[in-house]
């Protein structure tokens, strides 16, 4: 049993699908839970009502606008004076067509580049400020995906290009802060099932993709979620740096 009581974690993205999921477990596991959202505050607010008002918090920003990273941590940091892991969970799926408008192109990538690595960053940022100026190192988690190491379908090479960014952050912070007893782990999803895989996919496209997963369907939520509680526990140390893969042997490296 993952015993977190007394951690105080940032999940980033918690308004639905995986976010959501993943702070229901890290709360289950007795973590106080800072819950980010984003347009849907009020799926928030209704999942603080599940877990309770003194275990989470509300923060909301919105990480297209460059620097709302920073603010959101300090609201965050507010709460109890203290974090002790980040998950950096929100993200978009958004298609851009290479033979579209220039202009479409530039804001598809612009956009894309800005919520899934740079506010990702401008968090891991301030997070290890934070661990190090608290002489306590903390967790880091970082949710890349599977098309950070296998590469996605056409209309997504931004999406890729981010979360293999991803990847390469989370290893420098590994790295270069293990010292100060900062870790800093990535999660790589295949295709799970949350509204993200439910817009992007025709029944066509879910029945195709299914067939190239050995396991037979997408990974649900609680998949990642379970993961991530294990890592924020500190049970492996030792994996910092490494990223997990969840994705049904679809791709195995
Ligand atoms: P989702 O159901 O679409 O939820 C996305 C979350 O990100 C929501 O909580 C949303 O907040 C937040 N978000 C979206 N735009 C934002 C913005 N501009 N600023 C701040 N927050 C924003 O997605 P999901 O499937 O749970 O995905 C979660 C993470 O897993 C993402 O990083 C995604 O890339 C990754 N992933 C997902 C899959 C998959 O198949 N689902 C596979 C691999 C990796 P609001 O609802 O409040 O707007």
């Amino acid at each position: 049993m993952i015993d977190l009581t007394g951690k105080v974690i940032l999940v980033t993205g918690a308004s639905r699908g995986i976010g959501r999921e993943t702070a229901r477990v890290l709360a289950g596991a007795g973590a106080r839970v800072i819950l980010h959202s984003a347009a849907n505050r009020q799926l928030a607010q209704a999942l603080a009502d599940e877990i309770g008002p003194d275990a989470c918090h509300l923060v909301s920003a919105d990480l297209s606008v460059p620097g709302a990273g920073r603010g959101l941590w300090r609201d965050a940091l507010a709460w109890r004076g203290r974090i002790d892991v980040l998950v950096n969970n929100a993200g978009i799926y958004e298609p851009v067509a290479l033979d579209g408008p220039d202009a479409d192109w530039d804001a598809g990538w612009a956009r894309t580049v800005q919520i899934n690595l740079v506010a990702a960053a401008d968090l891991c940022r301030a997070a290890v400020r934070h661990f190090q100026g608290r002489g306590e190192g903390g967790v880091i988690i970082n949710i890349a995906s599977r098309a950070a190491h296998r590469g996605e379908a056409p209309d997504y090479p931004h999406y890729a290009a981010a979360k293999a960014g991803m990847i390469g952050l989370t290893k420098t912070l590994a790295r270069a802060y293990g010292k100060d007893g900062v870790l800093a782990f990535a999660v790589a999803p295949g295709f799970v099932e949350t509204d993200m895989a439910r817009d992007a996919l025709t029944v066509e496209d879910r029945a195709a993709l299914i067939a190239t997963i050995p396991l037979g369907d997408l990974a649900q939520p609680s998949d990642v979620a379970n993961t991530v509680a294990f890592l924020a526990s500190g049970l492996a140390s030792h994996a910092t740096g490494a990223t997990i893969d969840i994705n049904g042997a679809s791709h195995v490296r």
